[in-house]
């Protein structure tokens, strides 16, 4: 079998680069392990986690509504009706996508890529039913390619000391499964993915307690994002220790025995179930690339240059495999430079921001430059915020744990980043991802009419309030 392109693994870089390619005129082919298109991002990560995000959600403001004069009872949960509603969604999703694939002529191989050579990949059957759509491998069967797109994406990381092979013991994949809602959590690591699971399983009822190794939660995001976050987070969780970290694990039946070290608990303490959530390692061993001449960095990620070339002319690399920030979004536009550049388009990684959003409650989302990378390049950058007691409609949703800041150029007042805390925050960042894009200045924001009374109001009056203009906001004349 031969393929102008081959995409090796179905996620959200691998269909997003086929489907463009093929729109392009190129005859492509997709490999994928898993029986179904999604990769971790639909099958399990981004969708999955939202949809429970979204139970979780509409739980926790059905119970704060008792400050509003309306009480709901105590909601019962039917946990197999949550997975299945779960599972409905990413079926629809994923089903959506054979069809695309189908009407593209895409051709789908349900197998695993492994490299002979930097043109031929041999393709080793995997288990299971035969899947509609796609070709079915025996066995001995070899594709060869003009070009592949290298697209395997990442798996959940779990040192070995962790990995003591007890069901009670979870990665993300294993919590999103949602076998049951254990009576009490343990969360090691306070990342996105596991404050956002947290937040699924404490609305669903659980006791959540947080482990994390550094001295805030969501380290490396800024901490003016992620202080009403985590105050909201302690108030809510069973317990949250920073500092502290995980030194062993015992499955002993019917609970895990966790040994915690730190400086408010030394001890041995159960829990029901533990969520490993400390990070991903990029998917780049095991299938052959030591036979072609992409180049692997020491954290495992495949070297790429602005046009997605990995060191092997006939491979490119895009998505979680080719580094970080491991996003959905970020693999899709790098699935697109590869797909365009095969195509024979002078296209490249030119994003000026690239957001984030860790879709807790409150939410929390940047993009662009932020204080402290400034700081690191030794950047002057001007600081604008604009904290949300001033606005209108957080305080009418009950809501005002949140800020909207700009970092803004001091010389040309060009907004060079911008992070949001608050509900909504994941939806209300898009606008400043287009304004750094566009190369706004403050004036553009400040002077574009938002609609009254909304939360995206307050990007507008945090650019005010750079202006010195903010009409909620009260800043005495310096003498
Ligand atoms: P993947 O989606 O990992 O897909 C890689 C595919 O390659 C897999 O399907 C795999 O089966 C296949 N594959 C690997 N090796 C082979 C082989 N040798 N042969 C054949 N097939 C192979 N990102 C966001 O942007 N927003 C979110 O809200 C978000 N939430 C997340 C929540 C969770 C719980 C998790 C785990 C992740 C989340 N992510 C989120 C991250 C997001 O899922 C990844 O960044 C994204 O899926 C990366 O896409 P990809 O195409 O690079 O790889």
């Amino acid at each position: 079998m031969h393929s102008q392109v081959v995409v090796l693994g179905g996620g959200p870089g691998g269909y997003a680069a086929a489907f463009l390619a093929a729109d392009l005129g190129l005859e492509v082919t997709i490999v994928e392990a898993d029986p179904r298109l999604g990769g971790t991002c639909l099958l399990r990560g981004c969708i999955p986690s939202k949809a429970l995000l979204h139970t979780a959600k509409v739980i926790s403001e059905a119970e704060e509504l008792a400050d509003w004069g309306v009480e709901f009872a105590k909601p019962s949960i039917d946990i197999n009706k949550v997975r299945a509603r779960k599972e409905e969604v990413i079926e629809t999703l994923s089903g959506g996508l054979a069809k695309l694939a189908d009407a593209r002529k895409v051709k789908r191989i349900h197998a695993r890529g492994v490299f002979v050579d930097s043109k031929t990949l041999n393709l080793e059957p995997v288990k299971g039913e035969p899947v509609k759509g796609a070709s079915t491998i025996v066995g001995g069967e070899q594709l060869t390619f003009d070009y592949c797109i290298l697209a395997t994406g990442s798996v959940p990381a779990m040192p070995k000391f962790l990995n003591i092979g007890s069901p009670r013991v979870v990665d993300s994949t294993g919590a999103l499964a949602l076998v049951d809602i254990p009576e009490s959590l343990l969360v090691v690591g306070g990342g996105y993915i596991g404050l956002e699971m947290g937040t699924v399983y404490h609305e669903l009822g659980s006791k959540v307690t947080v482990v994390e190794l550094a001295d805030g939660l969501l380290p490396g995001a800024d901490r003016d994002l992620v202080r009403p976050l985590a105050k909201r987070v302690k108030e809510r969780f069973a317990n949250v220790l920073l500092n502290h970290k995980v030194a062993g694990l015992k499955d002993v039946g019917d609970k895990v025995e966790v040994q915690i070290e730190g400086p408010e608990l030394n001890d041995t303490v159960k829990f029901d179930r533990v969520l490993v959530s400390i990070g991903r390692w990029p998917v780049s061993k095991g299938f052959g690339l030591e036979n072609t001449k992409v180049t692997v960095n020491e954290r495992g990620f495949v070297e790429v240059d602005t046009q997605q070339r990995t060191s092997d002319p006939n491979i490119f690399a895009i998505g979680d495999v080719a580094g970080d920030p491991m996003l959905a979004h970020k693999a899709a536009y790098e699935g697109r430079i590869a797909a365009e550049v095969i195509a024979g388009k002078p296209s490249a990684f030119d994003a000026q921001a690239i957001p984030a959003v860790v879709f807790t409650d409150p939410e929390i989302a940047w993009a662009g430059l932020t204080v402290e990378e400034a700081k690191k390049a030794g950047r002057e950058v001007e600081v604008a915020t604009y904290p949300w007691q001033a606005s209108g409609r957080a305080t009418a949703n009950g809501r005002t744990d949140g800020l909207t800041k700009w970092i803004i150029d001091p010389q040309t007042e060009r907004v060079l980043g911008c992070g949001i805390v608050g509900s909504g925050a994941g939806e209300l960042i898009a606008e400043a991802v287009l304004a750094i894009e566009m190369g706004c200045n403050v004036h553009d924001i400040a002077s574009s009419i938002h609609p009254h009374p909304t939360l995206s109001e307050t990007i507008a009056f945090a650019g005010e309030v750079h202006l010195g203009t903010a009409t909620e906001i009260y800043k005495p004349k310096r003498k």
